[in-house]
């Protein structure tokens, strides 16, 4: 009966160690996902030409602009 015991601890170890190194695996994954989710939106402006965070864009007519200047120099343009 004694062996029967031990085989059945034994199990359980092997169960619990295969829990534990089931957990710790999808971790890695989601480290590699948050370095690839870290970029900003980038606009160009349509005046000059640079590019620039688009929350730090002026956007006016789904245009960018770096600048009030550029804005106002861009618009004032006939095209
Ligand atoms: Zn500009």
């Amino acid at each position: 009966m004694s062996r029967i015991l031990i085989v059945i601890v034994i199990f359980i170890v092997i169960y619990l160690l295969l829990k534990y190194y089931r957990k710790q695996m999808p971790k890695k994954d989601v480290l590699g996902e948050d370095t690839s989710k870290h970029r900003e939106n980038m606009v160009r402006c349509a005046h000059c030409g640079v590019h620039l965070p688009k929350g730090e864009s002026i956007m006016v007519d789904h245009k960018h602009y770096c600048s009030e200047v550029h804005r106002h120099a861009h618009t004032d343009e006939p095209e």
